[in-house]
């Protein structure tokens, strides 16, 4: 697997790949694991090459976050990296990515108000705009995102849509531990009785399903049932539990039938914020 880290050199290698077929991207932070694997081998299957970028990108990290304690592993993900199939590895440096006088953002408005844009301002105006600069260095056919993060790949597929970017986007469902806490870089930062702890996030969004498909039409009752979960859960705090459309991102009030609901949730334990969620169909 090749690294690049240069921004010229990245585009003129992505450009070189294109010219024998497709090429998929995946965008990443590193200290890659399972997740991140899934979405390479996805991408390998659809395209002809595969590229990743490993940028822990300022512009989304708020000032009291955990940008200076982001876990880096970069020998071992280039080896998942290699085993996964992926051809190109970017890797810039932060003041080669943003030169000191850098100075435009990309804002996407309304999706941006709820769930996490709530509690991390301005996260969302950063990721829309390393996304786009990535787009423009790493000109792809098809950029592939997991649905882990499902706020943030509504707000890239509305950013790609708005401005008419020449990329298809391709949603990769969540990869799990045996116990169902969803695989996050993050999870490193939990204790062991954190760890235990945090199961509690998927069965609590899995409990939401379960209501719904026994019947439960109201949002309150549902969002309900998820915060007594995960108010039960020792040593998290309780960020967000909601249910929303899975489209506008807008908190449902009466759920209909045909539609597909989101459930989402976000907490904290002493050194990271965890977040999941769940696609829910409700019934005709
Ligand atoms: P990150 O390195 O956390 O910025 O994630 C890079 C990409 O991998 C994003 O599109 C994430 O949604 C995706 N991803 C992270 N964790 C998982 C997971 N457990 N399952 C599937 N995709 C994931």
């Amino acid at each position: 697997v090749r690294v690049i880290t240069g921004l010229a050199a990245a585009h003129e290698a992505v450009l070189s790949l294109r010219k024998k077929g497709s090429v998929g991207f995946v965008p990443t932070m590193g200290a890659l694991h399972e997740g991140h694997a899934s979405l390479v081998r996805r991408a390998k299957r659809e395209n002809r090459s595969v590229v990743v970028s490993i940028f822990v990108n300022p512009l989304q990290f708020g000032p009291k976050e955990d940008l200076r304690r982001y876990p880096h592993t970069l020998a071992a993900d280039k080896k998942l990296l290699m085993k996964a199939g992926a051809h190109l590895v970017f890797v810039p440096s932060a003041d080669v990515f943003y030169a000191s006088d850098f100075q435009t953002t990309v804002e996407v408005k309304g999706l941006t108000r709820g769930l996490c844009g709530r509690s991390r301002p301005g996260h969302f105006t950063g990721v829309a705009t390393v996304v786009l600069k990535l787009l423009n260095l790493v000109p792809c056919d098809r950029l592939y995102l997991g649905q882990k993060d499902y706020q943030q790949y509504r707000v890239i597929a509305q950013m790609i849509k708005d401005l008419s970017l020449p990329v298809e986007v391709r949603l990769c469902p969540i990869v799990r531990e045996p116990d169902g806490l969803a695989m996050s870089s993050r999870n490193a930062f939990l204790s062991k009785q954190e760890r235990t702890s945090a199961a509690a996030l998927n069965r609590a969004l899995v409990d939401a399903a379960e209501a719904v498909r026994s019947g439960a039409r109201k949002g309150s009752e549902v969002t309900a049932r998820m915060r007594s979960r995960l108010g039960a859960a020792p040593g998290a705090r309780l960020d967000y539990a909601e249910l929303v459309d899975a489209e506008s991102l807008e908190p449902v009030v009466i759920l209909k039938p045909g539609r597909t609901v989101l459930a989402a949730a976000a907490v904290y334990y002493k050194k990271a914020r965890l977040i999941d969620n769940r696609l829910i169909g409700v019934k005709r």
